[in-house]
């Protein structure tokens, strides 16, 4: 577990989707160390999981949640609220992708693309929020990718995802701004995780020659700026995408 600054967090209660390792983990073992209590969305709770828990005084909490699947999200949610009463940060990571140029590419694989990626953080979004409301509070961050913003070829089921996830987010702001909510997104290059070790290796050289500054990123690198715009301090910033892709595109 990667160790941050912490008690940044102390008395909040986080829920961070697709938690289960990569960025997603990341992000949500670095609330964690900010002093949150920390829901880890996760599709299958594995024993290595039940034993982080316990080792945390129960401050890490993993539970089912298929962002897929509303039944899922609706019964997560339930226990969340059942359990700690309130919502303070909401992050919207779980993510897949299908990819394959358009002319070839499946129903399904552009319905579970949305579905995954774009609905489900809609229908938890729409769900948090209105607690928030009552609240007076919220932090919303939603994963979105470089690609929403620029394209790419055989992505375009994700692109339309993660550009989804953009203007989701700056609708949802204005909506809510005046209720001390705030809703971002962070817009992530080409990190090192799971998602792209599967990528050939042709591709990987192909995108670092693209990244000026000479890498791909870390995980922990999309958890700092999820920190940022998670923090009290960050009242101010609503509707935005930071993009952290080491300057692969300047937008
Ligand atoms: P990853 O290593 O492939 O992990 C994906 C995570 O999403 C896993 O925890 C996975 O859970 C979870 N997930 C997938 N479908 C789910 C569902 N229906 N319900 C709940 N969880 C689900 O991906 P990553 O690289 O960490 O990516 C995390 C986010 O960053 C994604 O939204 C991705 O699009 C975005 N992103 C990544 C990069 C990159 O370069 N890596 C770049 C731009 C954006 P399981 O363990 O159960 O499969």
């Amino acid at each position: 577990m990667t160790n941050f600054a912490s008690g940044r967090l102390e008395g909040q209660v986080a829920l961070v989707t697709g938690a289960s390792r990569g960025i997603g983990r990341t992000i949500a073992d670095s609330l964690l160390s900010e002093g949150a209590q920390v829901w880890y969305g996760v599709r299958n709770v594995t024993a290595e999981m039940e034993k982080v828990q316990s080792g945390s005084g129960n401050k890490a909490i993993f539970i089912p949640l298929d962002v897929a699947d509303g039944k899922s999200i609706e019964n997560g949610l339930d226990a969340l609220l059942n359990r700690s009463g309130r919502i303070d940060i909401l992050v919207n990571n779980a993510g897949i992708v299908r990819d394959g140029l358009m002319v070839r590419m499946k129903d399904e694989d552009f319905m579970d693309v949305i579905g995954t990626n774009l609905f489900g953080a809609f229908r938890l979004m729409r769900s948090a929020v209105k607690v928030m409301m009552k609240q007076r509070y919220g932090r919303i961050v939603s994963i979105s990718s470089v690609v929403g913003t620029t394209g790419n070829a055989g992505q375009a089921n994700y692109a339309a995802s993660k550009g989804g996830l953009v203007a989701m987010s700056k609708s949802l702001a204005l909506e809510v701004a005046s209720r001390g909510i705030t809703v971002n997104v962070v817009a992530p290059g080409f990190i090192e995780t799971d998602m792209t070790d599967v990528l050939p290796e042709k591709i990987r050289e192909k995108a670092l020659e693209n990244i000026p500054v000479g890498r791909f990123g870390k995980a922990e690198e999309i958890a700092s700026a999820v920190r940022y715009l998670v923090s009290r301090e960050a009242g101010f910033v609503t509707g935005q995408t930071l993009h952290v892709n080491g300057g692969m595109a300047l937008v």
